[in-house]
């Protein structure tokens, strides 16, 4: 008898990560989603910056994590004769005194050589401020996330694994071994539904979101540069001429885009010394999840319902190895670390 699928809800960074997992592994599966433009995965900047914030840490656990994404999108980009990874060294410009005493902190920490390029020329000084100065990451790069969901649902759709559509949790049926849905039955079902889990779940509503809204804009300016430039907010040399800046960070859902717009620019004042415009702005809802980095894994009281969620601003880095990690908890029983098992939150 042929095995039933896994069937997976949302098809943003996180349910693709899964459903291609799954592919690799010749596993059944459908993803489901309603393919509305604006999600949180197609506007993001996509951005892989494997030293981030303010205290120029590296990012969580990015040794293990990167290896595994750009194996992922290069795997796909093969497979589809595509490009939707683009590797770009990352200039950060340190924008107060206190941020360079946080990196001289660092500076000999081991490891920390590999994510630095010492020999790098930073940026012309009448284009950008960078009086604190800043230092030139390599392997840094960013993910044309649009273009790669779309390929993806294209050729998945192709082969039978893809379908428009939208789930009602209250519509899905728990059965002793899978689940059921409109009829169909499934191994298993994966929410992987991003910032739209948070209100009204049957199944996850213990789960304590703290999601924040980013916008982004598309600029006009005259500039060349190849590079990625970040100092307080981040300049993305997109496509050829056209330039992508941003983001904010709203916890508060309800701020009005005027504020965030205006503090975009604020931002921006702050990294560029030439005129600049915003032309437009596109805003997401970051799926973030209180004191977590982000969690998945089976239901406690119903194994056959599962979770991915909470990738919050790392989208790109962190999708991957944790489909990966999902799909080998599901099929191979492996366990789930505790740090990221969503029943460690119960
Ligand atoms: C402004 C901004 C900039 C960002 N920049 C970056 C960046 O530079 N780098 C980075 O790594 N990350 C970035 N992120 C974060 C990144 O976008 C998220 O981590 C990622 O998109 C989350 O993916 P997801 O699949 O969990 O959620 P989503 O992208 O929200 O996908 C969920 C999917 O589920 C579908 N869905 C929801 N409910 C249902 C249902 N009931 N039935 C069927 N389908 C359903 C939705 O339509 C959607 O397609 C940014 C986010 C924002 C907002």
């Amino acid at each position: 008898m042929a095995v039933p699928p896994i069937l997976i809800v949302g098809g943003g960074l996180a349910g693709t990560a899964l459903g291609w997992s799954l592919h690799e592994r010749d596993v059944p599966f459908l993803i489901l989603d309603p393919n509305e433009a604006g999600t949180c995965s197609k506007i993001a900047a996509g951005l892989v910056t494997p030293i981030t914030g303010k205290r120029v840490k590296p990012s969580w656990r990015v040794e293990e994590l990167l290896p595994v994404a750009l194996r992922l999108y290069r795997t796909v980009e093969k497979l589809l004769s595509a490009e939707f990874y683009h590797e770009r060294p990352l200039v950060r410009l340190f924008k107060e005194p206190r941020e360079v005493e946080w990196w001289r902190g660092r500076a000999g920490a081991t490891g920390l050589e590999q994510w630095v390029d010492a020999n790098a020329p930073l940026v012309d000084s009448s284009l950008f401020h960078s009086e604190f100065g800043g230092f030139v990451q390599r392997q840094a790069g960013w993910l044309d996330t649009a273009a790669y969901l779309e390929a993806s649902r294209v050729f998945f759709a192709k082969i039978g694994t893809w379908r428009q559509g939208v789930i009602v949790e209250d519509e899905v049926e728990t059965l002793d071994h899978g689940i059921r849905w409109h009829g169909e039955d499934f191994s298993h079902v994966v929410f992987c539904r991003g910032a739209e889990q948070r209100t009204g779940s049957r199944f996850f509503s213990w789960l304590k979101f703290d999601c924040a809204r980013g916008v982004i804009a598309s600029l006009r300016v005259n500039l060349q540069e190849s590079r990625i430039i970040n100092r307080g907010c981040w300049l993305l040399p997109h496509t050829m001429g056209h330039w992508r800046a941003g983001s904010t960070y709203e916890f508060d859902l309800t701020t009005p885009m005027e504020t965030s717009i205006t503090d975009l620019h604020g931002k921006l004042s702050l990294l560029l010394r030439i005129p600049f415009e915003i032309g437009g702005t596109q805003a997401g809802i970051r799926p973030i999840i209180k004191h977590r980095q982000l969690v998945l894994g089976r239901h406690p009281a119903h194994p056959r319902v599962c979770l991915f969620n909470g990738l919050g601003s790392k989208g790109v880095l962190r999708a991957p190895f944790f489909a990966k990690m999902l799909a080998e908890h599901l099929l191979d029983d492996k366990p789930l670390e505790p740090v990221v098992d969503v029943r460690a939150n119960d």
